[in-house]
């Protein structure tokens, strides 16, 4: 099956060279540029990188915060290319959210992304909380419709005014040009000489349903969505959690013969029991992945569980990097020592990255 080695196209390498799959040799140690790992060198000797990155949500108490600030550390210092931070549809969790972003844009140097949703909202209430997430720094989105509240149906008004997330990306690059296209910067060492740069610009980033999202009538439906919210001037789409490689290779080719151009990156999440893995099928509507959903169940005790769930993200980390992926989207569950556990053994960072506190 034909694949797209998409760490070239971030980097920006010929096609021809592009087409050549990645040389698995891993220099475990370097960082290459920030926010990515130096994998190893294709065919002609040039440099294979690839990223990574991480889902945070906001803690629900002050025991669950602690441990998240703690956390953070470890996964900031791992040097991923963003943290993205989740957003409750109909804005449940605005402050928790903004609070932890606020945490990551000071002073970690890790881009900060953040979740928006928008079911439910007026135009005027999706742009004021646009306005609030750009006033506080971010410059980074991931637009979401969200899921209408239990029992509403498509078409309802009380779904709000923006009807799917492509629309939301609209609204965010409308509230973004009102903004001034540019910026004065104090020049060091010249007290009271300014210089002028370009106003920042912003990343909109969307969600992508490898295996169809739940609601969706058909392959196409699922490919049409995603077109639009291209369209509407998305420019990364990351792809809901799946368990096998091959489903997010099929997913890539159909989106690229459908016209999708942005780049695909690849969400994934080491589950670490059979009662979250239950959890996770009910929240996502995956098909129940045979081969983990066994070796967890024959397991012989927690720790055995963890370890079957960490090496499978890893076995599946390692084929999508083998096969062209440009990186991978950890979901943390606000935990980092599994995440940086398949990110050491897929060779993403250097051994000698804490795991723990
Ligand atoms: P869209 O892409 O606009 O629509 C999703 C699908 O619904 C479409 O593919 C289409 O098949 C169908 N559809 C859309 N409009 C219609 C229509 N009018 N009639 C019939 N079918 C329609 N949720 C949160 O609440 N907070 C989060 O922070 C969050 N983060 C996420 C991060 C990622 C990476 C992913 C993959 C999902 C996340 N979600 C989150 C879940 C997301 O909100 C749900 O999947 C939601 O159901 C759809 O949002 P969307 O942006 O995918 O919507």
């Amino acid at each position: 099956m034909p694949r797209l080695v998409e760490s070239n196209m971030l980097f920006g390498m010929s096609d021809s060279r592009a087409r050549h799959p990645p040389n698995r040799h891993v220099h475990g140690a370097h960082r290459y540029p920030k926010g990515t790992a130096l994998t190893g060198t294709g065919v002609e000797g040039e440099p294979v990188c690839h990223t990574f990155s991480f889902e945070l949500y906001p803690p629900r108490s002050a025991a669950a915060e602690a441990a998240l600030h703690a956390s953070l550390a470890h996964l900031v210092e791992a040097g991923p290319e963003f943290i993205s931070v989740t957003y409750g549809a109909n804005g449940s969790s605005r402050e928790l959210s903004l609070s932890v972003l606020g945490r990551i844009l000071e002073g970690t140097g890790v881009e900060a992304m953040a979740h928006l949703t928008c079911v439910g909202s007026s135009y005027a209430e999706a742009s004021a909380l646009i306005r609030e997430f750009l006033d506080a720094g971010i410059t980074s989105f991931l637009a979401l419709r969200g899921d209408p509240p239990a029992g509403a149906r498509e078409g309802e008004d009380f779904l709000g005014d923006l009807g799917s997330a492509g629309e939301l990306v609209q609204l965010i690059h409308r509230v973004q040009k009102e903004r001034e296209p540019f910026a004065f910067h104090d020049v060091p060492g010249f007290p009271g000489a300014k210089r002028l740069s370009r106003g920042a610009k912003v990343t909109i980033a969307v969600a992508a349903f490898p295996n169809g999202h739940p609601r969706s009538r058909s392959v196409e439906q699922d490919l049409d969505t995603l077109l639009a919210k291209q369209a509407a001037g998305a420019n990364l789409a990351i792809t809901q959690l799946f368990f096998h490689a091959d489903d997010f290779f099929r997913f890539v080719d159909e989106a690229r013969a459908a016209g999708v151009t942005m780049r695909i990156l690849p969400g994934i999440m080491p589950v670490l029991s059979s009662q979250r893995l239950t959890r996770i099928l009910e929240l996502t509507d995956e098909a129940v992945p045979v081969d983990l959903a066994r070796a967890l169940a024959s397991a012989p005790d927690p720790a055995g569980q963890r370890s079957v769930g960490i090496a499978h993200a890893t076995a599946l980390g390692s084929e999508l990097l083998a096969g062209g992926a440009s990186g991978l989207h950890l979901y943390t569950f606000n935990q980092h020592e599994p995440v940086l556990a398949v990110l050491r053994d897929v060779g993403l960072i250097d051994s000698q990255t804490k795991e723990t506190a």
